[in-house]
């Protein structure tokens, strides 16, 4: 039996520098199960990391799921522990075979080869490798996989600012350390947030993010190349008069952390979308467990089956990020709107009203179901009481009439 030659695009030591993902238990845990290392991600997970603060941009406490304080999120939202991306990447990558990953390859271009039937990748070092039969684009953001199924570019989301770290935050910054706690603190106001986040290693992630035009750093006419100063000027002009505990998470940052056909696409390269939804990862790796099922589908008739295949696992893909766009679309909106936090608060308490209604509902129903049951059983009983009475023949026996034969039921 001879199986699809494949390549899959990506790199082991990219986005090092970022922070934690959290993963939810219908998608990116899901495919961590079927990859058979769902224990090694429980024993990197945090749960604790899922707790949530909201302070508004006076530094007043909005909801604090760690005290109890303000709304809850919905309980859809339960289940979705925290893991480092550096971690996630390396138990994955650990769970292959030793020589099923090629390094240091950096993917400039894939055509079709000249016989129609696989494709060649090239490379920057000027190598090329020919004779794939599948090609998957799992390049993120600028992937090259994409151009050979669509022209469309990545779009500006119109959410830009800094991206900063705070190492060892509980012994370096307690008083930071504290207000993060151990999962995510957004201090939301007007269209702009500070949004800090705890990593596994005790740092604390952060981003002081903002609506504004794509040419807003050069616009601002502030010097990047002095990175101290330029966090002040920065924090001075555009979060002035901002609670002082949310600025300090940028300006006592680490010195050195601010930074800057045959053909299936994968996560970013398929969809990129804005990270505010926390659903990135997860459209990802859901994507990578539905590729590998349709493709593990059709390993034995490949040759035949494989396209069909790979439409399949398109058409579901699509349908899938468009929601997943959606709700981050939605949540973009939440994070940077003109009532900062307050907006964000009321869109869970009325979250959780809807589910207050819908399992007020789903009891209602489950009650009715009951008694319907309860005056069939009844009427069946009764029926069989009449017949008993009247076992002569021609005499003619009642016809039930809905449940229970009219007795009524309270
Ligand atoms: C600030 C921020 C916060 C986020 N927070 C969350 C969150 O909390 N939860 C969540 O679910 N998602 C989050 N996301 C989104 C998430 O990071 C992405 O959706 C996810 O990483 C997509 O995975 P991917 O494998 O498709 O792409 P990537 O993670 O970008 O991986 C692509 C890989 O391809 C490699 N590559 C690129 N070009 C080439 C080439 N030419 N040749 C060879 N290799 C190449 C890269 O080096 C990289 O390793 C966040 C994103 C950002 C920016």
């Amino acid at each position: 039996m001879t199986y699809p030659k494949i390549a899959i695009v990506g790199d082991r030591y990219a986005r090092t520098q970022g922070g934690t993902l959290d993963l939810h238990e219908g998608s990116a845990q899901l495919a961590l199960k079927e990859a058979g290392v769902y224990e090694q991600f429980l024993a990197h997970a945090r749960p604790e990391g899922e707790v949530l603060k909201i302070f508004d941009a006076t530094g007043k406490v909005l909801m604090d799921e760690s005290e109890g304080v303000g709304v809850k999120r919905p309980s859809a939202m339960n289940n979705r522990p925290e893991i480092d991306r550096v971690l996630l990447r390396a138990l994955l990558l650990d769970s292959l075979a030793e020589d099923s990953v090629k390094w240091g390859m950096k993917l400039v271009k894939v055509e079709p080869h000249a016989d129609n039937e696989t494709y060649n990748l090239h490379f920057a070092s000027g190598q090329i490798e020919t004779g794939f039969d599948l090609v998957v684009g799992a390049d993120g953001a600028w992937s090259k996989v994409r151009p050979l199924v669509t022209d469309a570019k990545p779009f500006y989301s119109g959410i830009s600012g800094l991206d900063v770290k705070l190492s060892d935050a509980n012994k370096r910054n307690p008083d930071l350390g504290k207000r993060t706690g151990g999962g995510m603190c957004l201090t939301l106001g007007p269209n702009k947030g500070i949004l800090a986040q705890r990593n596994g290693d005790g740092a604390v992630r952060c981003y002081a993010f903002m609506r504004a035009a794509q040419s807003w750093e050069k616009d601002s006419e502030i010097d990047f190349s002095d990175m101290e100063s330029a966090k002040e000027e920065f924090l001075e002009r555009y979060f002035g008069d901002w609670d002082q505990g949310a600025k300090d998470m940028v300006l006592r940052s680490d010195p050195d952390s601010l930074l800057r056909s045959m053909i299936a696409l994968i996560g970013d390269a398929a969809h990129l979308m804005t990270p505010f939804a926390g659903v990135g990862v997860n459209a990802a790796m859901e994507d990578s467990l539905h590729l590998a099922r349709n493709i593990i589908s059709v390993k034995d008739s490949w040759h035949t089956n494989l396209p069909a295949a790979l439409q399949k696992y398109d058409v579901d893909m699509f349908v899938r990020a468009e929601e997943y766009a959606k709700q981050t679309w939605m949540y973009l909106g939440l994070f940077f709107h003109e009532r900062g936090g307050l907006a964000m608060v009321e869109h869970f308490e009325q979250a959780q009203a809807r589910e207050a209604a819908a399992a007020a509902e789903e009891v209602a129903k489950s009650k009715e179901l009951q008694t319907q049951a309860a005056r069939e059983e009844l009427g069946k009983e009764t029926l069989e009481t009449e017949c008993s009475k009247v076992p002569a023949a021609g005499l003619e026996i009642p016809t039930p009439v809905g449940a229970g034969f009219g007795l009524h039921l309270e």
